[in-house]
């Protein structure tokens, strides 16, 4: 019997790729990325074994989602999960952002996810089963100075996640969040030591997250051991936010 078929989005790089990583194991992968082939290329080639492939597809843009669901229904005949993972910064202060940092943040992080619930609830409407794991943020929960874009983006992630596992739990869809707090990815190497050692200081444990611990609670989130879950976020902080 064929494997279950997940979808990661932007797994070339951070959080994605240890997704990528340890979903392997149980699924075929699909790994999406936007710019960096080579470093999706790379990921590819260190899943465990199975029938895995990686598309390029802006996340913002709802035609070449369309186009990556189409061609994954084509290639796998199914798609069983999906981790809304893709996600930018482009921090400022209010009065200092620009209309274009403000709108990209929004189209890459909530329209992107929207665009990829939106064409893969067709596909897991009909298989009447499906696990949709959203990528948030503590942000989107408590706010941040000089993020404003990312906060209302990921705070509408929560959001949506609420709305949509509502629709779509009478036809055996879950959907749920995860709000990862700091971890040491790319995004968070671009912080300064100071905000680095105050951000530390606000965390009960006192260290950044590894991103093995967002991939491990995506994993419990995909799986039939969170069957009854729908519509929850779950922080990942080391207890930054209670
Ligand atoms: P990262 O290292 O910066 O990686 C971002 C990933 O998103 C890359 O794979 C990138 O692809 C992809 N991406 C960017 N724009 C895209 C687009 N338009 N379409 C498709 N893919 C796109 O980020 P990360 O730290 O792993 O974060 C992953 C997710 O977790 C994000 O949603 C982020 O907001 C969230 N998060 C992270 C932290 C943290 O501390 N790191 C905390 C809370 C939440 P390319 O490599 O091809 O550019």
């Amino acid at each position: 019997m064929s494997r279950k078929v997940a979808l990661i989005t932007g797994a070339s790089r951070g959080i994605g790729e240890a997704i990528a990583k340890t979903l392997s194991q149980d699924y075929d992968i699909v790994m999406n990325y936007a710019n960096r082939k080579e470093s999706a290329q790379q990921v590819l080639q260190q899943l465990a074994d199975g029938n895995h492939h990686m598309i390029q597809c802006d996340v913002s843009n709802e035609q070449q989602v369309k186009d990556m669901m189409d061609e994954i229904l084509a290639k796998y005949g199914r798609i069983d999960v999906v981790v809304n993972n893709a996600g930018i910064t482009k921090d400022n202060l209010l009065l200092r952002m620009s209309e274009e940092e403000f709108e990209d943040v929004i189209d890459i992080n909530l329209k992107g996810t929207y665009h990829c619930i939106r064409h893969v609830a067709k596909i897991m409407m009909k298989q009447r089963s499906g696990k949709i794991v959203n990528m948030a943020s503590v942000v989107g929960l408590c706010g941040n100075a000089g993020q404003v874009n990312y906060a209302a983006s990921k705070g509408g992630v929560i959001a949506m996640t609420k709305a949509v596992a509502k629709e779509l739990a009478p036809r055996g869809i879950c959907v749920n969040a995860v709000a990862p707090g700091f971890i040491e990815t790319e995004m968070t190497a671009q912080l300064s030591d100071t905000v680095k050692q105050t951000a530390i200081s606000s965390i009960a444990m006192k260290r950044f997250g590894k991103v093995e611990e967002i991939a491990n609670v995506v994993k419990f989130l995909c799986s039939d051991d969170s069957n009854y879950i729908t519509g929850q976020v779950i922080t990942v902080d080391g207890g930054m936010v209670m």
